[in-house]
């Protein structure tokens, strides 16, 4: 029988992905309950990732996991970095606001960074890792797929966005993907 996995996400895109990436894992995914809300006071992904695992886990007295992430700008020192959710009210807000300050240069370089942890039913970490992709923010959304960030965030290697690519492709090469493969074998492992 598969084990509970509460997921510590109220976003609809986040959890869909988590859902996705990890139906190999031996774990059933639910989301966490909707009254509440933890709230994210850390200065770092890792920091924020393990506060929200830890406060479903105790709340729920389940299996909690957790993923924080962002964009990290070259040129803007890092920013939006944790505040990612923070920089306006609607994905169209966050986007045009990065468009904005993005409009006078040219160096586009940017990473999305997701932070994963995993606490058990006493509220302990008990798991923890991190993945990253590499890109570059477009001076126009493009593409329809996806959700956040995806339309702006231009992958040269792949010469598509996010918002382009296939679920697939996405899970391949994106942070959240990288960050979810390396904890599968430790979620494998819990009786
Ligand atoms: P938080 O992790 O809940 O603080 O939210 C992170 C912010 O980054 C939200 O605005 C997300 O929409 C955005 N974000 C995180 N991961 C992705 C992604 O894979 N694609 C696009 N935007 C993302």
């Amino acid at each position: 029988m598969k084990k509970t996995l509460v997921v510590g996400t109220g976003n609809l895109g986040k959890l869909r992905e988590m859902e996705a990436y990890l139906s190999d894992s031996g774990w059933e995914l639910t989301p966490k309950p909707p009254d509440l809300d933890v709230d994210e006071t850390g200065t770092t992904f890792a920091e924020n990732a393990c506060l929200k695992a830890v406060e479903v886990a105790k709340y729920t007295s389940q299996w909690a996991i957790a993923d924080d992430s962002g964009l990290w700008v070259d040129s803007l020192n890092g920013a939006p970095g944790v505040y990612s959710a923070r920089y306006g009210n609607t994905d169209e807000e966050r986007i045009g606001r990065l468009l904005r300050e993005l409009a006078n240069t040219e160096t586009r370089q940017a990473k999305f960074i997701c932070a994963i942890a995993v606490a058990n039913p006493q509220g302990e970490i008990i798991f923890q890792s991190e993945g990253s992709c590499g890109g570059e923010i477009l001076y126009e959304v493009r593409g329809e797929g996806g959700f956040g960030y995806d339309p702006i965030f231009y992958v040269p290697e792949k010469k598509l966005t996010f918002a382009q690519m296939s679920p697939e492709l996405k899970k391949s090469i994106s942070h959240r993907g990288h960050a979810l493969r390396k904890i599968i074998p430790q979620l494998l492992g819990v009786d």
